[in-house]
Formats: C-alpha cells, sequence, structure tokens
C-alpha cells in the first residue's frame, strides 16, 4: 500500500531538556521545508497538544540555533497525557490541525507518549534526547556528550582547590536510574572511585582502602564520584570522614549539567538523527524511535526498542576501576 503525502508535521521536545534538542528541531524544520512539508512547533511537550499551545515554523525561524542549549520549544513534564482523555485530545488536535506526523524528541517516557499517539492514528517518531545516555535501543542519546563535558569541566576546577586543601571532594552527578554519565565522567576525571546504581561495592575495600593506599603512596587528595540513583553524596561524605579522617566536601553538580552550547558530536548526532527522522515519516514509517546502532543511524519499532536492555559499558567500568589507584 503506498503511503499518503505527508504535508505538514509537528515537532516537540519533552522530559528533561539536553543539549542539542535546538539542533534536533532545527534538522526537522529546515529537512521539511526542503522536501515542501510545513512544520507545526508545538510547545512544552505533550502538554503544547493538548492545550493547542503550538507555532508555525519555517527555515529562517531556526536560523542560530544549533549552538543553543536548551530547547527553543520548551520542554515539560505532561501527566494529563498519560490518562485517556488527555491522549485523546492531543490526538484529536493533530487531526484538527491537519499534523500528518509527529517528531518527539526526548527520553523513554517521551516514546511511551508518541507510541500511545501512533496507536491513536497519528504517526509519531521519537529522537533519543536525554544527557543519561540512557535509552536501552541506541548506542548514543543527544545532550550526554555535553553533559559530560560540562560535568568533566566543573571537576577539574573542584580538583585544583582539593589538591591545594588536600581534601576529598564528593561530587554528584545526575542519572536517578542510570550511571552511564557518572561512569564516563568518573573516568574522564580520574576519579578515586565512582559510585554507581547498577554496581554494587564493597565500600570498605573500594573506597575506603583505596583512598587509604593512596596515601601511603603519596596522593593528598580525591575525587569520588556519585550517581544521582546510587544515594546521598553527603552520606558518602560522613562515612568518608569517619573512617579516614580526611576533610571532605560535598559539591552535587545539579542542572548546570543540563545547560551549555551542545558539543559537535551532539549537533551532528542532532542533525543526522533529526534528518532521519522526517525521512522516515516520508517513507510512511510509525511508531519508531532513531536510533545510533554500530555507529549507524537507522530506526526501530518503539515497544522493541524499550524492551532491550542496556548495561552498563563493562569495559569502560573495568578501565575505570583499574587506573583508580
Ligand atoms: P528524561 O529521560 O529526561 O526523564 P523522559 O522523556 O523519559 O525524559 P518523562 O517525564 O518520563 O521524561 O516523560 C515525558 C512525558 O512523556 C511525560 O510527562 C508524559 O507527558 C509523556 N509520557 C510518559 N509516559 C507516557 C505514557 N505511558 N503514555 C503517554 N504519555 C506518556
Amino acid at each position: 500500500m503506498e503511503s499518503k503525502a505527508i504535508r505538514r508535521i509537528g515537532v516537540l521536545t519533552s522530559g528533561g531538556d539536553a543539549p542539542g534538542m535546538n539542533a534536533v528541531i532545527r534538522a526537522v524544520v529546515r529537512t521539511a521545508s526542503a522536501n515542501n512539508i510545513s512544520v507545526l512547533g508545538v510547545r512544552r511537550g505533550y502538554s503544547g497538544l493538548i492545550n493547542g499551545d503550538i507555532i508555525e515554523m519555517a527555515a529562517r525561524s531556526v536560523d542560530g540555533i544549533i549552538r543553543k542549549g536548551g530547547t527553543m520549544l520548551y520542554t515539560a513534564r505532561c501527566p494529563e497525557m498519560m490518562t485517556e482523555e488527555g491522549l485523546q485530545k492531543a490526538a484529536d488536535t493533530c487531526k484538527y490541525l491537519g499534523i500528518d506526523g509527529l517528531i518527539c524528541c526526548g527520553g523513554d517516557g517521551t516514546f511511551r507518549g508518541a507510541q500511545a499517539l501512533s496507536r491513536k492514528g497519528v504517526p509519531c517518531i521519537g529522537v533519543p534526547g536525554t544527557i543519561d545516555n540512557d535509552i536501552v535501543c541506541s548506542d548514543y542519546t543527544i545532550g550526554f556528550d555535553t553533559a559530560c563535558n560540562t560535568a568533566v569541566e566543573c571537576i577539574d576546577r573542584l580538583r585544583d582547590t582539593m589538591q591545594s586543601h588536600e581534601r576529598c571532594s564528593v561530587v554528584e552527578v545526575m542519572g536517578r536510574r542510570a550511571g552511564h554519565l557518572a561512569l564516563n565522567v568518573g573516568c574522564a576525571v580520574g576519579a578515586t572511585a565512582t559510585l554507581l546504581p547498577e554496581r554494587e561495592i564493597d565500600f570498605e575495600t573500594d573506597v575506603i582502602e583505596k583512598m587509604r593506599m593512596g596515601r601511603i603512596k603519596g596522593r593528598n587528595h580525591h575525587i569520588v564520584i556519585v550517581a544521582e540513583g546510587y544515594g546521598s553524596a553527603q552520606s558518602v561524605a560522613d562515612r568518608i570522614h569517619e573512617s579516614t579522617g580526611v576533610d571532605t566536601r560535598v559539591t552535587i553538580l545539579g542542572h548546570i549539567q543540563r545547560g551549555g552550547s551542545p558539543t559537535s558530536q551532539d549537533r551532528i548526532m542532532a542533525t543526522r538523527m533529526g534528518y532521519a527522522a522526517v525521512r522516515a515519516l516520508m517513507d510512511g514509517k510509525t511508531n519508531r524511535v532513531i536510533v545510533l546502532e554500530d555507529h549507524r543511524i537507522t530506526d526501530l519499532d518503539i515497544e522493541e526498542g524499550l524492551s532491550r536492555k542496556k548495561d552498563l559499558n563493562q569495559d569502560l567500568f573495568e578501565a575505570q576501576q583499574a587506573v583508580a589507584i
């Protein structure tokens, strides 16, 4: 069966913001414009569909945004979308406005929304945009590289002052459910220990003993990375202080990790994925998520994508552990 020609599409960003979301919007708008497809920007995630918060977009309305953090369409969490009534309202808005397809950039939850709308007859394509890199089906999520670099830059600064005062810095890195960001940051800053929700550790051996040995071998300061989902950074710091007597300081990087100009990797990935999302709609696809798989951009059924399991990079975990002495 030949698919219906796409004349108008919508684009939205949803869930937590990630650097590079603007570059996705730009790629979507420009690819659509080049193919004579008009674009509506849906503001504040799915609530924009439910409340009709929608703007017209054109190639020139996305000038200069590739280098900007955040998202020009704003983002939001919209619990109403999880009710039958809210979902129906969102689908009705798409039908009323003649939206032939919708591109939804965000994380797992955003894809569930896209899946629910697809079932209501609105063709939807998801694009992975989240700093956590925890989308199981994709090797990479837009925003991860920028967040990683931001955290590393901040921690490098902390290290200078920790070294001067011979202290231990316990740094909480974002990642409520996944430790990918913390693991990469821990490796890049040369942390003494990296505490992750996915890996049980023996605190005495893997943190305290390492610090004691480090001191014997002349290391006078330490950086300990704690993923948000592991537990309280303050309790980790208290425990270190009680066991070693070392002066500890806690830093919670928090939302600073979400901001800033996207790195080249995030801009390029966002451009490739945004382009692929429009092409997928033009090919008549629906209920798909754009992914990076073995260095190739491709698309997968959302359900299949969400049911896969992504563990931490074990090689990276082992290498990071091995050199942290
Ligand atoms: P992040 O990884 O940054 O948290 P996310 O996309 O996973 O991003 P969520 O808050 O989980 O963030 O989901 C974003 C939005 O997607 C929700 O606020 C809601 O509007 C919609 N959504 C989530 N789950 C569903 C669902 N099962 N059905 C319909 N809509 C959903």
